[in-house]
């Protein structure tokens, strides 16, 4: 392509393409592992993933080989029919769970919408027709559609959309008062309550982690009032944080976890999954969907956890450790710009004392991916593959752009 058929492209999508995406100028036409390249050729490094997506990274052989081969095989059949590789995705995603049960769906925001049903449908089940509330934080993000939007915090996201699902209550976690998040949290968690939504490390909510105290209050509130616990961990799940749960490390033993992003290297997937006690509270007509765990999705999510089983997620933890080293050096030398530096694994935030806008401008400009979250947060998301080499390029690249600017 060249530089007219640019405009062209953003021109087409302006007149037929809805406009709620402020994209980036950039058309990016193929990828190679950690680089993407646009339509001159120009290579880019990739430290966002398609927002946590592209976990294997770009054109990974092993997973072009098996969709290719999917394909030729078969790709969907519906709920309708059994095939072999839901229940085998399953049963692998419930030994890394510890729990027992996958719904299938699409999407991050839909895993959420069946961990919302499914918590309401167990009361239900049970005879408490009125333990129907759901308690969730401030900056939590859970995705757009009604029910995910409904325990999703940020009044820009919600307002245009109100009336919402009713009987939400939001917890203020990140407030001076550490100790009155915690009364808060004790008197919001009822015995009316169905459950308790939440992001162990918030991801569009600025990478903020869910600090131990609050993590603690929630368990055991949730243990007092038998209220059920959501762990959204379709950001931080599927390894990303170094583990494949990143809830259990905190402390928080849920009932039910939504996971997405990279858990199909690529290929749209979401899971509910669900404890056994969970779970056996669900019908057939109960919930469904046409495309959810279709063979193509299914062939994904496997070959995603074969590469995670093969060495990924150690190496995960070891170039984290170089990655988070190397974000401390940087804070360091930018005293007055970055306030903090958040994450874990391969999430990672730098919150600057600004708006993120022209870091991520620049840092594109000098061939780095990376993006903004909650204005002031620059945030990183590289795929699995990343190597520490990988890390110092992004490193040098942030450095200068940083100093450009300050
Ligand atoms: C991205 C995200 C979602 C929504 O996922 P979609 O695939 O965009 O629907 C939900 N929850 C969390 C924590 C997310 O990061």
């Amino acid at each position: 392509m060249t530089t007219t058929q640019i405009s062209d492209v953003k021109a087409l999508e302006q007149q037929h393409v809805l406009q709620v995406y402020r994209r980036q100028p950039v058309v990016f036409e193929r990828g190679s592992g950690m680089r993407l390249f646009d339509d001159k050729g120009r290579a880019y490094l990739d430290f966002l993933s398609g927002i946590g997506v592209a976990s294997l990274g770009h054109a990974h052989a092993g997973l072009a080989k098996a969709i290719a081969a999917q394909a030729e095989a078969l790709l969907h059949t519906s709920n309708l029919y059994f095939h072999p590789l839901q229940g085998e995705l399953a049963g692998r995603l419930s030994v890394m769970t510890g729990l027992d049960f996958a719904f299938f769906c699409n999407s991050g925001t839909e895993a959420v919408e069946a961990c919302l049903k499914f918590a309401r449908k167990y009361w239900h089940a049970k005879g408490e027709t009125s333990r129907t509330k759901f308690v969730a934080f401030t900056h939590a993000f859970h995705g757009r559609t009604m029910g995910s939007l409904s325990v999703t915090w940020d009044s820009h996201y919600r307002t245009p959309f109100e009336p919402l699902v009713p009987g939400v209550t939001f917890v203020d976690v990140n407030g001076p008062s550490a100790s009155g998040a915690i009364d808060v949290i004790n008197a919001s968690i009822t015995k009316d309550t169905a459950a308790v939504i939440v992001e162990p490390i918030q991801g569009e909510g600025g990478v903020r982690p869910i600090a131990p105290d609050v993590a603690a209050a929630v368990a055991a509130a949730c243990r007092r009032t038998g209220t059920l616990l959501i762990a959204d961990e379709v950001q931080t799940g599927s390894g990303r944080t170094g583990t494949f749960i990143h809830s259990r490390t905190i402390g928080l033993e849920p009932d039910l976890i939504a996971l997405g992003k990279a858990l199909g290297a690529g290929v749209p997937i979401g899971a509910a999954m669900l404890s056994r006690d969970v779970a056996s509270a669900a019908a057939p007509g109960d919930h469904g969907t046409t495309y959810g765990g279709n063979l193509l999705a299914c062939r994904a999510g496997l070959v995603f956890l074969d590469a995670l089983d093969s060495g990924l997620q150690e190496a995960i933890a070891r170039v984290s450790g170089h990655l988070f080293a190397a974000l401390r050096g940087l804070a360091a030398r930018h005293a007055g710009t970055i306030l903090d530096v958040r994450g874990a694994g391969l999430l990672a935030g730098i919150e600057l004392n600004r708006d993120a806008t022209d870091v991520v401008a620049a840092a594109l400009e000098r061939g780095l991916l990376i993006n903004r979250t909650a204005t002031t947060v620059v945030r990183l998301l590289p795929p699995y593959i990343v190597t520490e080499r990988d890390v110092d390029e992004a490193m040098g690249i942030l450095d200068a752009v940083l100093s450009l600017s300050s």
